[in-house]
């Protein structure tokens, strides 16, 4: 699913400053794959995960999609790609505030071009398997922030795309809502979804059946411990 070959991410604030974020990152994820990266604040996770999610491009080294070079992409590829293969969820939410959980969740089908009723039908589908079913008529500040999770996670999921990024996705939320949300990442992940998440917490980490942990912009550990889609341990 990821294909990530000798990846620097160099930036040039001034002159006369150079950053290097990311060091030479090689990784591979599998179809299937619930992966947790962890390292320190500043060690170059959201960088890496930019680059995988094709919101930005690395400054050299390869990066394969789902077999798909995205190096050589135009802004309108890249934008078709990311419509396709890769569902997004927050930290914050962001909900659209105005519109009810179901007008969020359509939302990314509108872009793909699909007709209002089935926007709204897929989009009701998708908040029901989050448990969200009973309240896709409210809007986001009728909502706990674990529901609101839900149903970010219901919008990421809407367009039935292979991969799920999720940046710290359980940072807002109390440990009951914690574990709501990592629930739902484990059915996704058993359906054969790939699923990469942020996060600074061990507990959250563990439920990831590999861990990846970067320092200073190079992974320093690569842990497995299940194999992708067995869910045997080993
Ligand atoms: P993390 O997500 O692990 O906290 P980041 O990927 O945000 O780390 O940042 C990695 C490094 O790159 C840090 O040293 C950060 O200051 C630097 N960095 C990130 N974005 C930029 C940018 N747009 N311009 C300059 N430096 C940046």
């Amino acid at each position: 699913m990821i294909d990530v070959r000798e990846l620097w991410r160099t930036y040039q604030p001034a002159p006369d400053i150079t950053v290097h974020a990311l060091r030479g990152i090689t990784v591979t994820v599998m179809p299937g794959e619930f992966v947790a990266i962890m390292g320190p604040s500043g060690s170059g996770k959201s960088t890496l995960m930019n680059v995988i999610g094709a919101l930005d491009v690395a400054t050299s080294g390869t990066y394969h999609l789902d077999g798909t070079p995205i190096d050589a992409l135009s802004e309108d590829d890249l934008s078709d790609l990311r419509n396709q293969k890769i569902g997004f969820v927050f930290q914050a939410f962001n909900l659209v505030p105005r519109m009810t959980a179901l007008d969020n969740v359509a939302m990314p089908l509108m872009y793909a071009g699909v007709g209002r009723r089935e926007r709204l039908d897929r989009a009701a589908d998708a908040l029901a398997s989050v448990g969200m079913g009973s309240r896709m008529h409210h809007v986001p500040t009728e909502l706990s922030g674990g529901q609101q999770q839900r149903v970010a996670v219901a919008r990421a999921i809407v367009t039935d795309p292979p991969l799920l990024l999720a940046d710290e996705p359980t940072g807002n939320l109390d440990t009951h809502s914690t574990d709501d949300v990592l629930a739902i990442f484990d059915g996704l992940a058993a359906q054969g979804r790939t699923i990469v998440l942020i996060t600074h917490e061990d507990d959250v980490a563990r439920r990831a059946g590999r861990i990846l942990r970067i320092d200073d912009g190079r992974i320093t550990s690569d842990r497995r411990r299940r194999a992708p889609g067995v869910g045997a341990h080993v």
